[in-house]
């Protein structure tokens, strides 16, 4: 039997490998950056440094040696490009951003080395990740000389969603065996469900937001995504603990080892249905999988109890004032000044912040910065912001109501499969509307996952959402690593082009 390849291992098995030198860190590093560069054609990657990423795997390699062996010693990684680092450029797929170097890394970015991990580059991603689709960067990814979408290895013709496209598609296609991605509305959750793969967000103030570039304060959350539940909680162990002195809204709740009831019986766990995820909206081939994963959950030991999330619908419009209000406020620092783009001809300050913006921004950032500042203002705000800031609390009140019933909620990561490239680009809206289900756990502030439950339309993959209460992320990762023993999707590879 030959021995499978490099690139077929997930974390735990490479890090089992790494530790006891079968494999050394510099060799799983240099075969990464090989496929990396041998395969361009999917968009993923926007940024390497082959000095730097050998230079970490060195250092891992003389720790084994040593036996300092750390947790994810020689594990390779691959950051969004929305996390700032000094080895890379950081761009957050902004032309404002174009050609930037931090001077400092993100949190996430210092744990995951600090556990050993090697990072192996930068992942394309939407502009300040706005998106479902990641059509919207502004980035020319590796091997190509114009900006370019993120493309599906399951199918090129197809998003592999957003906005943390690059990294989901980054290990479909097996370039990188985890990534790190950030979810403001759903943006690990439902690129996992359309790669098929597994990718999980913490409850709000988990994972530090320093040194993420920030969309959405009150929403951005960082999370890991990988091929298993069982290498996700590897990875959140390593990015989450509190950050008192660089994130005031980081929670004082310790790091914990996510992986300790990965093998816990879930027999008599309650999984709560909502109505709401399963209605008219909510494409038959979607619905055909998630009914059967349920099924298999049943056989699990589990028991399905029906609930109700009332407002579902209203996370929408909920969603789609709030987040814009928040970036209209952190996207006022591109002006110019400080860092990034700055238009070349004005006449003067003010001319100068209109055209640097102007030129940096893309449209759907443009838009939201438009809503934004719109129900932001004196007159509109309690019509809408305000309002908008209600309905979230009465959300996350359901939420504590459904979750009396039951432990974990499940359902669908998003309406359909992968759409076709362009299906939606000229209709914002249409885009908007296909994040319903993973909205309501986002303005919650609640932790939620994704896992590979089967196939739909076209033999693309479809996304089994969980979603846990407050601190309930080994929960969702026993409930994710159960299925995930006795179901073979997480294992499924697309045909590599
Ligand atoms: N699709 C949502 C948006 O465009 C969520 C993005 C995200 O989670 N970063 O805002």
């Amino acid at each position: 039997m030959t021995s499978p390849a490099l690139h077929d291992l997930g974390v735990a098995e490479l890090a089992r490998r790494l530790q006891t030198r079968e494999v050394s860190a510099v060799e799983a590093a240099t075969h990464f950056l090989g496929r990396i560069q041998a395969a361009p054609q999917y968009g993923a990657f926007v940024a390497l440094n082959e000095e730097a990423t050998l230079a970490e795997a060195r250092a891992a390699d003389e720790r084994i040696a040593a036996g300092q062996a750390r947790p994810l010693d020689g594990v390779p990684i691959a950051h969004k490009d929305i996390f700032v680092t000094k080895n890379f450029p950081s761009t957050a797929g902004s032309k404002m951003l174009a050609g930037y170097q931090s001077p400092f890394d993100a949190t996430v970015v210092t744990r995951l080395a600090e556990a050993g991990a090697v990072t192996l580059g930068k992942l394309n991603c939407d502009e300040f990740a706005m998106g479902s689709a990641n059509e919207n960067s502004a980035v020319a990814p590796l091997g190509f000389a114009a900006p370019a979408p993120v493309r599906n290895p399951w199918d090129p013709e197809r998003v592999p969603g957003g906005s943390s496209g690059g990294s989901a598609a980054a290990v479909a296609a097996r370039l990188a065996p985890a990534v790190t991605g950030t979810d403001t509305g759903g943006s690990i959750r439902q690129p996992a469900s359309f790669c098929g793969i597994t990718g999980i967000k913490p409850t709000y103030g988990r994972a530090s937001r320093y040194g993420m570039i920030a969309f959405a304060s009150s929403l951005d959350q960082a999370g890991p995504m990988a091929r298993s539940a069982e290498d996700c909680a590897l990875l959140l162990s390593a990015i989450c603990g509190p950050d008192p002195d660089r994130d005031s809204t980081s929670l004082d709740v310790p790091a914990e080892d996510f992986s300790r009831g990965l093998n816990d019986s879930i027999d008599g766990l309650r999984i709560g249905i909502p109505a709401e995820f399963f209605g008219e909206g909510l494409a038959p081939d979607v619905r055909a999988a998630v009914d059967a994963a349920l099924k298999e959950y049943e056989k699990l030991g589990a028991k399905l109890v029906p609930i109700s999330l009332p407002r579902t619908e209203l996370s929408i419009p909920v969603y789609y004032i709030i987040a814009p209000a928040e970036a209209s406020s952190n996207l006022s620092r591109f002006d110019g000044v400080k860092f990034g783009h700055r238009a070349k001809d004005y006449a003067d300050l003010t001319d100068m912040y209109k055209k640097t913006r102007a030129e940096g921004f893309g449209d759907e950032v443009k838009r939201r910065i438009m809503i934004g500042a719109y129900v932001l203002s004196h007159g509109y705000y309690d019509a809408y912001y305000l309002q908008a800031q209600k309905i979230r609390r009465m959300i996350a009140d359901d939420f504590q109501q459904a979750f009396k019933s039951c432990d974990v909620i499940a359902g669908p990561v998003a309406p359909t499969v992968a759409w076709k490239l362009g299906a939606k680009s000229a209709d914002p809206v249409a885009n908007y509307l296909a994040d319903i289900f993973t909205l309501p756990g986002s303005l919650a502030g609640l932790p939620g996952m994704s896992l590979p439950a089967g196939f739909g339309e076209g033999g693309m993959p479809v996304g089994l959402q969980l979603i846990g209460n407050y601190f309930g992320e080994t929960r969702l990762l026993n409930a994710a690593h159960r299925f995930q023993q006795a179901t073979d999707f997480h294992l499924r590879r697309p045909e590599l082009g």
